[in-house]
């Protein structure tokens, strides 16, 4: 009997540079696989690389060079509709300050999360109250973002990440704006995400959050300076090297 091949990452980077006009080079080669079902933690000092490193896997924005494939698609061989199409079937999003529509309640907020996927709104709002019931915030409904705690905000932005049952979930400083038992409430719910089979990535600036999570990615100036899990591949296409579970500083921050 033949042996099951290895799923295809659901990330995978080759080579990826991003250019700023001024001469900032943001990204600076980077190569990457994140395989199905990772909880990863991108760390590195501010001004690293690790948002634009977020928003070219997000496809919310394109490298100026080097390949990259979300769930299976290479997203430079893809019109802009389809990019939105990818975008809005397979990855979900959470930013530190939640970006919620100030005059939508929360079920409008985490409903219009599927506005791009073609759901009735019917059905919108139904599998809404069900993912702000995940949560925890399936009674407060009819709140609008200025009524609710920092915590709760990000629960809503959870919520809305997640009624889309996106393969990939990208977190930029999810908790960063909360207090620490609401940074845990946060996090709690990130790992239960990808405990029922999202691919979570996080930007933290957080030690503690960064240990707590299985593979940790440090930038530096662009760069990828050492990362603790899985395969990074070369430009090639050849692993050049596999997960020892430990960083090549043998630090573990
Ligand atoms: P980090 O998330 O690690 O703080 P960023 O990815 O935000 O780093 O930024 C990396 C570098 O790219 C920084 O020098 C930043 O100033 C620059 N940069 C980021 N976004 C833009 C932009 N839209 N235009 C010009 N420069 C940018």
């Amino acid at each position: 009997m033949n042996a099951a091949p290895a799923p295809a990452p659901v990330v995978e980077l080759r080579g990826v540079t991003k250019a700023y006009p001024g001469g900032v080079h943001a990204l600076r080669g980077v190569s990457l696989a994140v395989g199905a079902g990772e909880l990863l933690a991108v760390v590195g000092p501010s001004g690293s690389g690790k948002s634009t490193l977020l928003q070219v896997v997000g496809t919310l924005d394109r490298p100026t060079s080097g390949t990259v494939r979300v769930a299976g698609h290479e997203v430079g061989a893809l019109t802009d509709a389809q990019v939105s199409a990818l975008r809005a079937r397979h990855i979900g999003f959470v930013f530190q300050h939640f970006h919620l529509a100030e005059g939508a309640s929360a079920l409008d907020n985490v409903a219009d999360g599927l506005l791009y996927a073609g759901v009735p709104r019917g059905a919108r709002r139904a599998r809404a109250r069900t993912a702000l019931d995940r949560v925890g915030l399936g009674h407060r409904l009819g709140h609008r973002p200025s009524r609710l705690s920092g915590g709760e905000k990000q629960r809503v932005a959870i919520a809305r990440a997640l009624v889309g049952a996106p393969r990939l979930l990208l977190a930029d400083e999810p908790t960063g704006a909360l207090d620490s038992a609401s940074g845990r409430t946060v996090m709690g719910l990130l790992r239960e995400l990808n405990a029922a089979g999202t691919t979570v990535c996080v930007i933290t600036h957080d030690p503690g959050i960064a240990e707590s999570l299985p593979r940790r990615i440090r930038m530096r100036d662009g760069e990828i300076v050492s990362d603790t899990g899985a395969e990074i591949v070369s430009d090639t296409g050849a692993e050049i090297a596999s997960g020892t579970g430990v960083e090549a500083s043998g630090e573990v921050r």
